[in-house]
């Protein structure tokens, strides 16, 4: 027995175990073993099984049935039957379902808890302290959008049934950023959780039965990336939501191309920790601790890089170099434990080879001391593990380590700092440190990420928007922004496919063609690109003919060169991007004047392009007039909201522009369909490259001379013509093009969905179906607003 005395010189907690008794209960009502929960009952847990043990003991824990194609298919079934009557229901009444959840959630909090702890390893102060509550709270926030979802968004439909897989690291948590917009939305699901940590998933069936929920409306079914594939690939899932790695993501992205799947991905990170000289250094330091060593590292935006400014460099360190000998690694169901247990041997395997690499690399590593008698005892324990010295470009600080390891470099200037942080395939989060206000937002907003931290790390709310940047995925999990990944526009489940779209002539070097051409008339029109018309690279060009027939103007056949080329002056225009929302207003109200101006000629190009009547011409002129200045009106607008997450915490969400979208233009009214996507680009502060209908893009070239007198900078909009699926094809796969929307053929949009799978840019494409650019309610609003930005959600402490 320790004396006094002792303690207070040692200041040593004693044993603080939870009580894993109803837990055991539990798993052995279920004598360990677990079916899939589909229709509302447990299949027997026959068949093949894999064991689930407790990764802080290696104690096996249950055997858990694997789904195959036919429990896959009879889950699909089940939720298909249920969102007929589900997707039916009044707002109020699957609010009082989703309320009827978070209240068992919470009813059942300390077991899930517990539960949570013996599955995953991590310690029960965050498993009784943040995942739980969260979930619930997830619950509570979308019982509210479930309540308000026809009021809010107006002519929208549920997305459909929806298929969701999600991670080991925040198993009940990542279930409830899933089911609670799916259900809240009107949609069904089939689930599949991870294969570390099933557990709390089968709990929460029992709860939905508990809640009363139909049956039917949550399923899940267990096993791994081969059920996972099972459920992406199937024909009955509408909506695919993944939380992983982004090499699964990249996976999920390919194979669903084409299907017409909605799909948000949730994917990696190396997440920036900047610390500035001016900083609180004793926060920082527990924010460090918040950042990479909560849940053991094993959190998609833990700030594993560290950046840290010169002058306190040194002095950080040694604070934080003190502050690791001090955490307490161990029992994750000891309350007093600050990092509990890795998932598995695997993860264990991966971080100490990523570690050793490090180490062969030339960083410098520092594990407290204690670690050596960690790494040798028993259970699946990794020790909290510092490098610094790290270069830039090593693979220590580019790849995702998932464990307790923080890597760190310095940095001179808050431009370095900014660069240092970018300086990664991924653009999940970012944490930074300064007492300067100046200092911190404006690093915040030069961070590409899709969640900031300012003096503060790792905050989540079902209020505020979470999800990634560049290759850490696309969509958003929370809030309203949320809601809209479960979401689609109603007219959209009736579309009609669009009419095929004929091949254009071949291209032919540019005097070396027989057709005739009306004498004294040499239209040879050119690319837009940079604010200049360019001469395509390849040489060459294609006649456009009338409606009927007769020879109206060559135009070029553009190529990649002409596609990098135009991506490039893109690029180079990024100061449309930090023009204020007024001034874009300005500009477009312009662009829109001077084709009002010129509105008689531009009625007569679509007049003798496409046949329509001078009427109807005329018609499409106007309502590119009314669209351009509809964005007009948006472009200092749409700009975001405030979200009170907690009392003293403030997130503001940011419309960040992608800043480059590559456009694919709809062979359907060629200028209003080109006006109505590249205006809300430009509204919202992007750049474009933008290939208009390849039979008909006079009006789009013609449109050159009007951006030049509206003060459209050069390189703002890039006009590239040629062959729709052979130039989206190179820009679906360019890795400077973050944004790719696509309106052409079926064939065309699986192509681009699939190549984009590269930098796994976030596609908007057509699949084919038609669109009347006419009607407001289809051509212009928020669906198109939405897609034009990317959603920033930067968290302050307010008023502490
Ligand atoms: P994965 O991306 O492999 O797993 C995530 C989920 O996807 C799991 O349910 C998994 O099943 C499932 N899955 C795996 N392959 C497929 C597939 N082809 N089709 C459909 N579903 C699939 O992550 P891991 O668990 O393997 O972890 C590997 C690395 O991924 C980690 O070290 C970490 O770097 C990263 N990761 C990132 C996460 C994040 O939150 N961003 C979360 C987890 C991991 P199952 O696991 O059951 O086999």
């Amino acid at each position: 027995m320790n004396q006094i005395t002792d303690i207070l010189r040692t200041m040593d907690y004693g044993p603080a175990p939870e009580e894993d008794t109803h837990v055991r209960d539990w798993l052995k009502r279920h004598k360990g073993r677990f079916g899939h929960f589909i229709g509302g009952k447990f299949t027997p847990a026959s068949g093949d099984t894999f064991t689930v043990p407790n990764p802080a003991t290696g104690e096996k824990l249950a055997d858990v049935a694997i789904a195959g194609k036919k429990e896959v298919d009879a889950a699909v079934k089940a939720a298909t039957t249920a969102y007929a009557s589900w997707s039916k229901l009044s707002g109020n009444e699957r609010a009082r379902h989703l309320y009827a959840i978070a209240r068992a959630i919470q009813k059942h909090s300390r077991f899930l808890a517990v539960l949570e702890t013996m599955d995953n390893g991590k310690p029960i102060r965050e498993t009784r302290d943040i995942d739980i509550p969260l979930a619930a709270r997830h619950f509570y926030h979308h019982a509210g959008w479930a309540e308000l979802r026809d009021e809010v968004f107006p002519n929208h439909a549920p997305a459909g049934v929806c298929g969701q897989i999600i991670p080991w690291n925040f198993p009940l948590l990542m279930l409830a950023w899933k089911i609670g917009p799916a259900l809240a939305a009107g949609c069904t699901v089939v689930l599949k959780p991870a294969e570390h940590t099933p557990l709390t998933a089968l709990a929460f069936a029992e709860i939905c039965n508990e809640a009363g929920l139909p049956a039917g409306v949550v399923n899940i079914v267990n096993g791994g990336g081969e059920t996972g594939a099972l459920i992406a690939g199937h024909p009955g899932i509408n909506k695919l939501a993944f939380t992983g790695s982004t090499e699964v993501g990249r996976i999920l992205r390919r194979q669903t191309a084409g299907s017409g799947k909605k799909l948000s991905l949730e994917l990696g990170g190396k997440s920036p920790f900047i610390v500035f000289d001016d900083a609180d250094l004793d926060a920082a330091v527990e924010g460090v601790v918040d950042a990479i060593w909560f849940n053991q590292g094993e959190v998609c935006c833990a700030g594993s890089r560290a950046i840290v400014q010169e002058g306190v460099a040194e002095k950080f360190y040694a604070r934080l170099r003190a502050r690791m000998e001090k955490l307490r690694v161990g029992d994750p169901l000891d309350k007093s434990t600050d990092v509990g247990a890795v998932v598995a041997p695997v993860q264990i395997e991966q971080i100490s080879a990523r570690v050793k690499a490090g180490v062969a690399e030339g960083a410098t590593m520092y594990q407290p001391t204690w670690s050596e008698d960690l790494i040798k005892g028993k259970g699946c324990f990794y020790p909290p593990t510092l490098f610094t010295d790290v270069a830039p470009a090593s693979k220590l600080a580019q790849e995702e380590i998932f464990g307790p390891v923080l890597v760190s470099m310095t940095f001179r200037t808050p431009g370095e700092a900014a660069q240092l942080a970018n300086n990664s395939r991924y653009g999940l989060a970012a944490s930074i440190w300064s007492q300067n206000l100046d200092t911190a937002f404006d690093a915040a907003r030069k961070v590409k990420a899709g969640v900031v931290w300012i003096n503060s790390t790792n905050q989540f709310d079902a209020a505020v928007p979470f999800g990634g940047y560049k290759e850490s995925g696309f969509g958003r999990e929370g809030g309203r922004e949320g809601m809209m990944e479960y979401l689609t526009p109603a007219w959209l489940k009736s579309a009609r496919p669009a009419a095929a779209s004929k091949p254009i002539p071949s291209p032919l070097p540019l005097d070396g063609d027989e057709e005739a051409r009306p004498a004294g008339i040499d239209r040879t029109a050119k690319l837009y690109i940079g604010g200049k018309q360019a001469r395509p690279d390849s040489g060459y060009s294609y006649p456009v003919h009338d409606a009927k027939g007769a020879f109206v103007a060559d135009v070029p056949f553009g190529n990649r060169k002409d596609i990098r080329n135009a991506v490039e002056a893109a690029h180079k225009a990024e100061g449309w991007s930090g023009m204020t929302g007024h001034a874009r207003a300005q500009v477009l109200y312009y662009l829109a004047e001077n084709l009002d101006v010129r509105a008689g000629e531009f009625a007569r190009r679509i007049a003798q392009a496409t046949g329509v009547s001078a009427a109807k011409a005329a018609r499409e002129v106007d309502a590119s007039v009314a669209r351009i200045m509809y964005y007009a009106a948006w472009a200092d607008k749409y700009d975001g909201a405030v979200r009170a997450p907690q009392s003293r915490m403030l997130s503001v969400i940011l419309n960040e522009p992608w800043e480059v979208i590559a456009i694919s233009c709809p062979d359907e009214a060629p200028l209003l369909g080109f006006v109505s996507l590249v205006a809300p680009a430009l509204a919202m502060g992007n750049r474009v490259v933008v290939t208009p209908s390849p039979r008909q893009p006079l009006a789009a070239l013609d449109l050159y001379q009007v951006l030049d007198t509206s003060d459209v900078p050069g390189g703002a909009v890039n006009i590239v013509t040629g062959d729709r699926d052979a130039l989206a094809s190179v820009l679906a796969k360019h890795d400077d093009v973050a944004a790719h929307w696509y309106f052409g053929s079926a064939e065309g949009s699986a192509m681009v969905e699939k190549e984009s799978a590269g930098n796994l840019k976030a596609v908007w494409a057509n699949n084919g179906k038609a669109r009347d650019w006419f009607d407001p309610a289809r051509g212009q609003g928020e669906d198109f607003l939405f897609r034009a930005v990317r959603h920033k959600a930067i968290w302050t402490p307010f008023g502490v």
